[in-house]
């Protein structure tokens, strides 16, 4: 069967779903196809036995005036959640325990996760020289400004709290790009934060609150809302792209027997999918880009029915690598969010693998079960005698891409795709952004392109 349409919009993730809401909104004809049999991509919410857990995204901040303005168009639909107030304690291992990172003078005075000497060397910070590698990692960068102890017990288990990356290996400028510029345009981050604070800001500009947010019941809901009203083929196999000669699009699927005819393609997939979905792309140009690396997360979701008044209230902890434990992290979503576990237990999530630890792919699931069950006691601090009520492990082969070195030359390669091939647009998480708010941004920015 063929079919005309004005824009294909290629997966069904929170970039595809959120670039066909925009669309849609401006009164544009939109259908979106999705491989597998159902909508999220990589966000997917779980209710069972009365915890309500995530396989993918537990958290997005509040990082650009679209999210805000989602949630608005939203309304009605699904409910945005923001965390709890004493989810701003965030946690790092050090020794045999937790500690609160600081978050103010005095706690940033006594803390035991720096060294004195880095404590004093902080207050140079302002009038530190600026670096002069504009590939410099992240690392490099925290060790040269902050000093050691501030890279090892704050940078390297935030990186991998965000990117489950390898900090050394992370390019600044591209994973990092706000710290970056407040380097490159203010020679310091104390005193780029500080002007940033006094800059003029619009009512548009306030909507950006950093605040930590959900939707209520789980992020499904909010892919759910999006989908709602939308033109959306699930399950569809083997998509395949081709230009015409009038500049109009082909877009066949189900082994040819589908066909849509367009004006318009926005592809939403992880940069691995792109050489099969657009094979008239040269490789020379497909190759930086499909090349990407996307680190590998598991993700075990944790739950325990009565918790015997062990609570932490914070937003999660972290697990510097140097403590070498075979966690990144893990995350306390009953702290943060309503009803996402009963009352009187607790839901937590447990991070492992990583760009470090990719070969914990492979752990069999009683391998990863008798992780997670050593770090319920030894990390949690649950007594012997208890063990969780529930364990559900959840293996993701591409979960973070990395933004390394090599990013500028993709996304050279990218501007030049869509450059040589009007009417093709290539978004997703390859370019502008790993986080939900990202992922909103620029779902609102491909609209408007368009
Ligand atoms: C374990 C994990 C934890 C995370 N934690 C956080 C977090 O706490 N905060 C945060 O902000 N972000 C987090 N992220 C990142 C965030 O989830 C993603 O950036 C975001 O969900 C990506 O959305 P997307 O639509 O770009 O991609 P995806 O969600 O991957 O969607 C792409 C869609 O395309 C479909 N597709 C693929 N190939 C084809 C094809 N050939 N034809 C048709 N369809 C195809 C896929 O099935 C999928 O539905 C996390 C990611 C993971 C994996």
């Amino acid at each position: 069967m063929t079919q005309e349409r004005d824009i294909v919009v290629i997966g069904a993730g929170l970039t595809g779903l959120a670039t066909a809401f925009n669309l849609r909104k401006k009164g544009r004809d939109v259908l979106v196809l999705e491989k597998q049999n159902r909508v999220g991509g990589q966000i997917h919410t779980f209710t069972e036995e009365g915890f309500t857990f995530e396989s993918g995204p537990n958290t997005g901040v509040v990082s650009f005036p679209e999210v805000a303005e989602l949630f608005q168009d939203l309304k009605g639909r699904c409910d945005l959640e923001t965390a709890r107030e004493s989810s701003k304690r965030r946690l790092i291992w050090k020794g045999d325990k937790f500690h609160a990172l600081p978050s103010g003078p005095v706690s940033a005075v006594t803390t035991p996760l720096f060294t004195l000497k880095d404590k004093f060397r902080i207050l140079g910070e302002p009038w530190r020289q600026k670096g002069t590698n504009p590939n410099e990692s992240v690392g490099a960068l925290a060790q040269r400004r902050l000093g050691r102890s501030f890279f090892e017990y704050a940078v390297d288990p935030f990186v991998s709290g965000v990117y489950a990356g390898d900090p050394m290996k992370l390019t600044t400028r591209f994973a990092l790009p706000k710290l970056y510029h407040l380097e490159a345009n203010y020679g310091s981050f104390v005193r780029g934060a500080i002007a940033k604070r006094k800059e003029p800001k619009t009512d548009r500009d306030r909507l950006v609150t950093k605040k930590v947010f959900s939707a209520r019941g789980g992020l499904q809901k909010m892919v759910d809302a999006l989908a709602q009203d939308a033109d959306i083929v699930t399950g569809t196999q083997q998509i395949k792209v081709q230009p015409r000669e009038d500049h109009t699009w082909r877009v066949t699927y189900n082994n040819g027997c589908e066909e849509v005819i367009c004006r318009h393609v926005v592809t939403t997939v992880g940069a691995y999918a792109l050489p099969d979905l657009l094979p008239f792309i040269p490789r020379t140009l497909m190759d930086p880009i499909s090349s990407l690396y996307y680190a590998p997360v598991i993700q075990v979701c944790v739950g325990i029915r009565d918790s015997h008044g062990l609570n932490y209230p914070a937003f999660g902890g972290l697990i510097p690598s140097k403590e070498q434990k075979q966690l990144l992290g893990i995350l306390f979503p009953s702290e943060c969010f309503v009803q996402r576990a009963p009352v009187g237990g607790a839901l937590y999530s447990y991070f492992m693998g990583g760009a470090r630890h990719a070969d914990y792919l492979q752990k069999s699931d009683d391998e990863i079960r008798e992780m997670v069950i050593d770090a319920f006691h030894s990390l949690l601090k649950y007594p012997k005698t208890m063990e969780p009520d529930m364990i559900r492990i959840f293996r993701h082969e591409h979960a973070i891409p990395q933004y390394g070195e090599d990013s500028g030359t993709r996304f050279e390669a990218i501007a030049c795709v869509e450059q040589q091939y009007p009417g093709l647009i290539l978004a997703g998480n390859m370019c502008d952004g790993i986080g939900m708010g990202n992922r909103i941004h620029q779902a609102a920015m491909v609209a408007n392109k368009l």
